[in-house]
C-alpha cells in the first residue's frame, strides 16, 4: 500500500536544521501517526511522502516557504511590560500563549528592555530550511470514525 490521501501513515523522523543540529526526533518514541493529504505535516514533507511504502527510507530538505513559512517581520512587535504582569522575571527565549488578530498563537520572547518586551509570533522553525530523515514505519487505511475526527487513533495517535 502506498500512502496517499486519506490514508494513515506511520513515520519516523529525525529533523535537523542546515547546520545538522537535531531539533526534533521521534527516536525512541512512538512513531508519528498522520491522515496523509490534510496539512497535518508540513506541505513539504506531506509532498515528499505521497507514494511511499512501508519500510521505505529517505531524506527530504524542504524549504522554509514549504515549511514553517518565511519569517514575518510583522508578527514581531513590542509590548509594554504590564502585559506580562504575572510573570516575575522575563527572558529571551520565554515562550507564552498569546491572543493575536490571528488567533491563539505561541510568541516567543526576543528582547527585553526595561519597560517594553520584544515578541515574535512566529512559528519557530520559520524562516529556516529543514531536513527531515524519514522512514515509513506503517501505511494503512483510516478508519470512518478517525476521518471523521480528523485525527488517527492508536499507536502514534490518540487514545479515547
Ligand atoms: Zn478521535
Amino acid at each position: 500500500m502506498k500512502i496517499a490521501d486519506n490514508k494513515v501513515a506511520l513515520i519516523h523522523y529525525t529533523l535537523t536544521n542546515a547546520t545538522q543540529d537535531v531539533l526534533d526526533s521521534s527516536e525512541g518514541q512512538e512513531p508519528l501517526a498522520y491522515i496523509h493529504g490534510h496539512g497535518h505535516i508540513v506541505p513539504g514533507l506531506e509532498n515528499a511522502l505521497d507514494g511511499r511504502s512501508k519500510g521505505d527510507r529517505f531524506s527530504v530538505t524542504v524549504s522554509a516557504q514549504e515549511g514553517y513559512g518565511e519569517h514575518d517581520e510583522h508578527l514581531t512587535q513590542s509590548v509594554p511590560r504590564q502585559m506580562f504582569s504575572g510573570v516575575d522575571e522575563i527572558e529571551v527565549g520565554m515562550q507564552f500563549h498569546a491572543q493575536t488578530e490571528q488567533g491563539m498563537q505561541v510568541v516567543t520572547v526576543v528582547e527585553v528592555a526595561d519597560d517594553t518586551i520584544t515578541i515574535d509570533g512566529n512559528h519557530p522553525l520559520a524562516g529556516q530550511d529543514l531536513h527531515f530523515d524519514i522512514e515509513v514505519v506503517d501505511v494503512r487505511d483510516a478508519s470512518a470514525e478517525e476521518l471523521e475526527h480528523g485525527h488517527v487513533h492508536g499507536e502514534g495517535g490518540h487514545h479515547h
